[in-house]
């Protein structure tokens, strides 16, 4: 799930890695400047990391509803398939670094449909995870076995990060981070869409608690077609522009937490929104 192919490994070594070398982020931006703006939390507000990137709703109601009148929505079929997908995709990968390669996919809550999609995702994973072993294996003739693990399936998933120090509430958890390229991926079951603003949001997360730089995010797009999985990314740099954005959303969407302001409906409701039958 998180191996590029070869046209998104030669787009990240001859075009976005070079270009992020000639445009580098500003100190400012650098989520290790948490404590100065325009990083610093202008509101004692803290917001769930889905409540600041997701922007289905128009008005922002969602973030009110949640934080506000504390409303819950109704899971539908993406939030479901989310959560499964996610399980099956990270406990893939870790029963692969266990060389735990038969092992099939369980669960034990009780899933309809989406679970195909998982199962599907936990195949796909595991597949690419026992390939990336045997051919590094193949290759590193005097490497131990640990040191062939960590470098064929480079991946800390679901690792869980405090983001209290940029507003962020609760431990958050980021889908996936491979440790030897430095890219933040973020795993969505949806059709490709501008969804860049999660992927900013952990990596500015990784920087102010570790203090490393991460500039490259890779958002991933799974579905499913006629019993086939579909998996395309979004490889994109981190760039100033994204980070504004983030801390302009995270200070707007917090703003109205803080003065309890119903921003009102919007014209165009999300079909798939989770609150559509408190608004609607
Ligand atoms: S139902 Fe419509 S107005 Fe309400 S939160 Fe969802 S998108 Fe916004």
């Amino acid at each position: 799930m998180y191996y590029l192919n070869e046209v998104e490994q030669k787009y990240l070594t001859l075009n976005l890695r070079p270009h992020i070398r000639e445009n580098p982020v500003p100190e400012e931006l650098r989520g290790w400047n948490w404590h100065y703006p325009p990083l610093k939390p202008y509101y004692d507000i803290k917001l769930p990391m889905y409540l600041i990137c997701s922007r289905y709703c128009e008005t922002s109601r969602d973030v009110y509803l949640s934080k506000v009148e504390r409303i819950e929505g109704k899971e539908n079929y993406f939030i479901r398939a989310g959560k499964i997908t996610h399980y099956a995709v990270s406990s893939a990968i870790n029963e692969a670094k266990k060389l735990n390669f038969r092992e099939r996919l369980n669960s034990k809550e009780s899933y309809g449909g989406e679970f195909e999609l998982a199962k599907l995702a936990w195949e796909y994973t595991m597949t690419s995870c026992r390939a990336n072993y045997l051919k590094h294996r193949a290759e590193q003739e005097y490497a131990s076995e640990e040191d062939v693990i960590l470098t064929s399936i480079p991946f800390l998933v679901e690792h869980r990060m405090d983001g209290s120090l940029l507003g962020c509430s609760g431990l958050i958890s980021v889908d996936c981070f491979d440790y030897l390229h430095n890219i933040i991926f973020d795993l969505k079951v949806s059709n490709p869409r501008d969804l860049r603003l999660y992927t900013t949001g952990y990596a500015l997360i990784l920087e102010s608690l570790y203090e490393i730089p991460v500039d490259l995010g890779c958002t991933v797009f799974v579905r499913e077609k006629n019993g086939k999985i579909i998996v395309s990314r979004d490889l994109h740099f981190i760039d100033a522009n994204l980070r504004s954005l983030w801390i302009e959303e995270r200070d707007r969407k917090s703003g109205l937490v803080y003065d309890e302001r119903d921003p009102g409906k919007a014209r165009n409701c999300n079909p798939y929104c989770i609150f559509r039958n408190y608004c609607l």
